[in-house]
């Protein structure tokens, strides 16, 4: 079910009057952009502060992927060095969370790997660290070939698993010991039941075993990134052995009231602000995960 909806979410959001309405005018932007810091640095750099002030940590994300020339690619590497040099200046505790095909990757795999170097050696020079996102299923391998190599270099990287992909227990075990930070999320494409679980109940049976598995490595620095009560809640208690760190992530504008909740009871939140002017691929996936939300978009936007 929750594939089925996903994808009819996913196909509205990919008609061509429907982004037009959100990219063009500017209900549709100022609606959509409650997920969004806004299309500048300097606006993400003033929500981390906001954030900074009351005691949480985030991930800065310079909105962007599939680019389709190697100057963009290089752009966005060039993009994101200037983000690091930011959070360096002005001592944000932050750091960054990067697509790898926004860096090049399945255009020109060797440009990826070194702009994701160059990004790795800026940010250890302050010591900050950088997290690769997880995109579709045609990019898992790739992804994680890039993550192992440029982990075993550098040493100050993370990367993303999708509890619904039925590959994640095996990936899991191969990057845990590379004692980088693991974000486990549920999978936000549209991906086929042979390589994915499709109902909410598997999801979130596989997303607890992970949970589970990657609170009991000593070496992972486990990211439990959910919205979701019953999953934190399974989270915090199987942290309550672990000496070693870990952290709850959500993403900006999403469930506040939550987030401030965990921040007052001491659990440790990072929140994920993405900012930058190509955000319309990065709200389609907000909306197929609550489809109210496009509901609540369109409504809005064509002022019913
Ligand atoms: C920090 C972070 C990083 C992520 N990185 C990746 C990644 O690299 N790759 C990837 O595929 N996915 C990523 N995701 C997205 C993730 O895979 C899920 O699609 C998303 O988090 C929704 O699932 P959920 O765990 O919150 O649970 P759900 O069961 O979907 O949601 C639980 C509750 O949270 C609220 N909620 C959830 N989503 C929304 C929304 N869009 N709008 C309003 N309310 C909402 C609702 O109240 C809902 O009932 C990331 C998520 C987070 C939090």
């Amino acid at each position: 079910m929750r594939g089925f909806v996903v994808r009819i979410v996913l196909a509205i959001t990919r008609w061509r009057w429907v982004r037009w309405l959100f990219t063009k005018t500017r209900v549709g932007r100022r609606v959509a952009l409650r997920f969004v810091a806004g299309e500048s640095l300097d606006d993400a750099v003033a929500a981390a502060h906001r954030l900074g002030e009351a005691g949480v940590p985030v991930s800065l994300d310079h909105l962007g992927e599939h680019v389709t020339d190697l100057t963009s690619a290089e752009a966005a590497r060039d993009d994101y060095l200037a983000c690091l040099d930011r959070i360096a200046a002005e001592g944000l505790d932050a750091n960054i969370s990067v697509k790898l095909t926004q860096l090049g990757m399945g255009l020109d795999d060797d440009l990826c790997v070194r702009s994701l170097d160059a990004l790795a050696r800026r940010a250890h020079e302050s010591g900050l660290t950088v997290t690769i996102d997880m995109e579709d299923s045609a990019h898992t391998a790739a992804t994680l070939d890039i993550y192992e190599l440029a982990q075993k270099a550098h040493g100050n990287l993370g990367v993303a698993l999708q509890a619904y992909l039925r590959r994640t227990p095996e990936d899991l075990a191969r990057v845990a010991p590379l004692a980088g930070h693991i974000r486990l999320c549920k999978g936000a494409y549209d991906e086929p039941a042979e390589i994915a679980f499709l109902s909410r109940k598997e999801v979130d049976a596989a997303f607890d075993d992970l949970c589970a598995a990657l609170m009991a490595q000593p070496d992972a620095k486990p990211a439990i990134a959910t919205h979701d009560d019953a999953r934190i809640a399974v989270a915090i208690e199987l942290a309550e052995p672990r000496d070693q760190p870990w952290e709850i992530q959500m993403l900006y504008g999403i469930r506040k009231s939550l987030q401030r909740a965990l921040v007052a009871d001491g659990h440790p939140l990072r929140v994920y602000v993405p900012y930058g002017d190509a955000w319309y691929p990065y709200l389609t996936r907000r909306m197929a995960e609550r489809p109210a939300n496009l509901w609540f978009f369109l409504r809005a936007v064509l002022g019913r």
